[in-house]
């Protein structure tokens, strides 16, 4: 396994975009894992499958299905679904869907195999714990739920998306709940993990942060 720098937090906690930056400022590669289990959750959806349908059935679409991330897109049986997931829809399922081991299953050799031959800068939930242990830095980004409800109501409008703040708000507070308390990899505190709370600060002083942090021994 090469180096891995590892970022796990809450939805609209600011991952994504800090990891690109770090990700761009390092050299490295980058892996956005959520966004591999957002195009499950299409493919799953696309199928008209529900969540309370069998392992079996899912089993089913994933021994078809296809999903590869590269140079910042997600692709689903070679299609590029990047702004396809990204619906209010998606938000809902991939936290839905994510919660099945079977799902869990399925993406683990692909984040895995993310580092075999690069350096990685990767982003999710369970990456600083369960993907990457052994991770060389990890890093917990965290935000208030009024901030990070903010962010998902600007990005939401700005795809012409028809929500208020409290839909964005209630959004939030599921998915924190689901990804927070199901069973099989939790959205946890790694041990060793630098915690920064974004809620206040300008992305500049976050990716500051990070980069002394990664620069820091061991
Ligand atoms: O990070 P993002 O919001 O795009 O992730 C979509 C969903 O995928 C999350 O709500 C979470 O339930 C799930 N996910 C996960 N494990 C990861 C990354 C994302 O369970 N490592």
């Amino acid at each position: 396994m090469k180096k891995v720098v590892a970022i796990d937090g809450p939805s609209g906690s600011g991952k994504t975009t800090i990891a690109r930056l770090i990700a761009l400022k390092l050299g490295f590669n980058y892996l956005d894992t959520g966004a591999l289990y957002r195009a499950v959750a299409l493919a799953l959806r696309s199928r008209k499958i529900e969540p309370e349908d069998s392992d079996d059935i899912l089993k089913n679409v994933l021994d078809k299905i296809n999903v590869r991330f590269g140079n910042g897109k997600v692709f689903l049986d070679g299609r590029d679904v990047s702004e396809e997931i990204r619906s209010k829809e998606i938000d809902h399922y991939s936290s839905v869907f994510s919660t099945r081991k079977i799902v869990r299953d399925f993406l683990l050799g692909a984040q895995r195999n993310a580092a075999l031959e690069t350096d990685l800068v990767v982003e999710g939930r369970d990456t600083t714990t369960v993907i990457f242990p052994d991770a060389v830095k990890k890093i917990f980004l965290d935000a208030s739920v009024e901030e990070r409800a903010r962010r998902r109501y600007i990005q939401f409008k700005i795809k012409g998306f028809d929500i208020d703040m409290e839909e964005a708000r209630k959004g939030i507070i599921e998915r924190d709940k689901r990804d927070s308390d199901r069973d099989i990899a939790p959205l946890k505190k790694a041990p060793g993990a630098l915690v920064i709370d974004s809620s206040d600060l300008p992305i500049e002083k976050v990716e500051d942060r990070i980069i002394k942090f990664i620069k820091t021994d061991p």
